[in-house]
């Protein structure tokens, strides 16, 4: 039911999953709070979700890994993301960290590992050699791709340039008030499949009168729409949700399509760099 794409490896990847950030409770990897996130990622892996977004800073790879082993699916149905941490960039700490995310996830292979952030900034702005560090677990068997989340135009070009090896994904902000086509266009001229993170804009685009509008004409929810238009955009998404009735209607959307029409008149909702929610990745350089 769920489209998969190819990646520039060659490995493929489901295109609707499930995000994880906020999962309560976030950030506080406790036995009870990896009780509680495994509770709310079995039931998205019981409705049919086989794609789990997750990263170092949500502070729940415990929880999911717990869930994950709950879930009793074969492992190589389910595609898993983790992230490396911000304050984790230095190439020791990337080896180390990733063998610690392994452990809390409990699994002996990883499909993506991004980094999280480029922080420009930090670490006398040098994010190749995390880049590099990460790239060479490759060679490890325990991961298949590896990539970045966040970056910008002139941080794609500069690793790809000063490496030679090039990114699968870039998870960046996008929805219909942030269409972000500068760092789409640059992953896009890489090869770089897009991963859209806030899919749902947070929830600030569902009272859009816009997209209300064509929700009524196409029998969906606003929601569905906005998920809709991210799938025939080409991008991957994983709108996150702690209520089953909406994890359930955000995996339904695979039974109606939207026009070319439809599709420009939610494009042309772009606010532009007013539209962005989340921290601007040429300034951010947040250590948790
Ligand atoms: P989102 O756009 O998925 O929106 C989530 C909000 O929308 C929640 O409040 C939820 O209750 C609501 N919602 C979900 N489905 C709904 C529905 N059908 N109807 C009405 N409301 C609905 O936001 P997000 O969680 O920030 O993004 C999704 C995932 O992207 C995260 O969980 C995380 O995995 C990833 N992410 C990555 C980064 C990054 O820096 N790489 C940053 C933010 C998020």
């Amino acid at each position: 039911m769920i489209p998969t794409i190819t990646l520039n490896n060659g490995t493929p990847i489901p295109q609707l999953g499930f995000g994880t950030l906020k999962i309560p409770p976030d950030r506080a990897p406790t036995p009870e709070n990896a009780r509680k996130t495994a509770d709310v990622v079995r039931l998205a892996l019981q409705i049919g979700y086989r794609h789990i977004d997750t990263a170092q800073m949500y502070g729940n790879e415990m929880g999911v890994g717990l869930a994950l082993a709950e879930s009793g699916i074969a492992r190589d149905e389910i595609y898993i993301t983790t992230k490396l941490g911000n304050a984790k960039h230095r190439p020791d700490d990337v080896r180390h960290s990733f063998d610690q995310s392994m452990e809390r996830l409990d699994l002996d292979h990883l499909d993506l590992f991004l980094m999280h952030w480029p922080l420009p900034t930090l670490y006398d702005g040098d994010f190749v050699s995390t880049w590099q560090a990460m790239a060479g677990l490759l060679g490890s068997g325990k991961l298949r791709s590896v990539g970045v989340s966040n970056f910008q135009p002139a941080h794609l070009d500069r690793i790809v340039s000063a490496t030679g090896v090039v990114p699968a994904v870039n998870q960046i902000e996008v929805h219909p008030y942030f269409r972000n086509d500068a760092a789409r266009a640059a992953s896009a001229r890489h090869g770089v499949m897009i991963e859209a993170w806030s899919p749902l804009g947070q929830g600030t685009v569902l009272q859009d009168s816009v997209i209300a509008a064509i929700a009524r004409t196409s029998g969906k929810s606003v929601a569905q729409v906005v998920l809709r238009w991210h799938i025939q955009h080409g991008h991957a998404i994983f709108p996150k949700s702690n209520h089953e009735e909406r994890m359930r209607e955000n995996l339904d959307i695979f039974d109606f399509a939207l026009s070319t029409g439809e599709m420009a008149r939610i494009d042309a909702l772009d606010r532009g760099e007013v539209g962005r929610i989340g921290p601007n990745p040429d300034t951010f350089a947040w250590i948790p």
